[in-house]
């Protein structure tokens, strides 16, 4: 797959326009400098286009009046992300580089395996990679490994689509390695592996964007955000990426949440129900008690706990 990108990429750009003359187009060093500048590139155009585009069209806003979001979340997230990308571009370009110089199974023609192929191959690079990264996962979370690499993506509890790339550069090429490894295994037609690839990235966003819809069929099998949503709260459920499978078989299925009504957005609904109950409460007491009672206080009212923190007060000003 990247030998077309890279062939693209050298006959417009990089042979006319960049590398001297003497550097040779299969020159392997050239050919690492090369893959570093394409995959950061497309790395930070699939993460920050897509990411930005659930955020503005999918993402619901509210969910970042949770209490649980953190202060300036989505600038941490991006930080975090952006300053990943480019580590973990390294020990991708290796792989990428043997890719280039012939050493994978991909393949260019789709007669060398057939149609049928092409499509059980597509679906069980889905299953294959949706295997390898639920126990990947699973050992992130070791008490002993999962404080150095696994923890800054378990940051966000309630997180933005942002969060999708937002891990330690290990963690991060850890948990897309499955996907490198599959194409040395088996054989992969190389537009079913870019278009795949593709996919993966977006899904990686999609299960982080607090969008909880799937539709009923696919309820019970597919480890959507509903899922993944709960294992950012509730950290040791839901490991899997496409499918609820691997958590099914390990004991680790947790019925999300958000299929209960007690998502994080549901949580959000209710505090602003309670908050504008309690703004509502308020305004009655001063209305009835006229001006007998001067500077009474707010949070004397009958308003319940909830409405006393300082995030419920922000929240029921955000109401009013
Ligand atoms: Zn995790
Ligand atoms: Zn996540």
């Amino acid at each position: 797959m990247m030998d077309i990108v890279l062939h693209v990429a050298d006959t417009y750009l990089f042979t006319p326009y960049i590398y001297p003359a003497e550097w040779a187009e299969d020159w392997w060093p050239r050919q690492l400098l090369s893959l570093f500048f394409l995959v950061n590139i497309s790395g930070y155009a699939l993460y920050l286009i897509f990411a930005t585009l659930s955020y503005i069209f999918i993402y619901d806003k509210a969910l970042l009046r949770h209490p649980r979001i953190l202060e300036n979340q989505i600038a941490k997230e991006l930080w975090v992300a952006c300053t990943s990308i480019p580590i973990m571009s390294i020990p991708t370009n290796l792989i990428f580089l043997a890719e280039v110089r012939g050493y994978s199974k991909l393949y260019d023609n789709v007669d060398e395996y057939g149609w049928g192929y092409l499509a059980f191959s597509a679906v069980f690079f889905l299953f294959f990679t949706d295997m390898c990264i639920y126990w990947i996962h699973r050992w992130l979370h070791h008490p002993l490994i999962y404080k150095y690499v696994h923890k800054p993506h378990h940051r966000w509890l309630v997180p933005t689509p942002f969060a999708s790339h937002a891990f330690h550069p290990v963690d991060g090429f850890l948990q897309s390695s499955p996907y490198h490894m599959f194409i040395f295994l088996f054989p992969l037609h190389k537009m079913a592996y870019m278009g795949l690839f593709v996919f993966v990235n977006f899904w990686t966003i999609s299960i982080h964007d607090g969008s909880y819809g799937v539709p009923d069929v696919f309820k019970p099998l597919v480890n959507g955000a509903a899922h993944h949503t709960d294992h950012h709260l509730f950290f040791n459920y839901n490991y899997g990426q496409f499918f609820t499978l691997w958590d099914r078989i390990g004991g680790s299925f947790r019925h999300p949440s958000s299929f209960e009504g007690t998502s994080p957005l549901d949580e959000v609904h209710q505090l602003d129900k309670k908050a504008a109950a309690a703004a509502a409460a308020v305004t009655t007491a001063v209305t009835t008690a006229g001006d007998k009672q001067p500077a009474a206080s707010p949070s004397a009212s009958a308003a319940g706990g909830e409405a006393t923190s300082p995030s419920a007060r922000a929240r029921s000003k955000k109401v009013d």
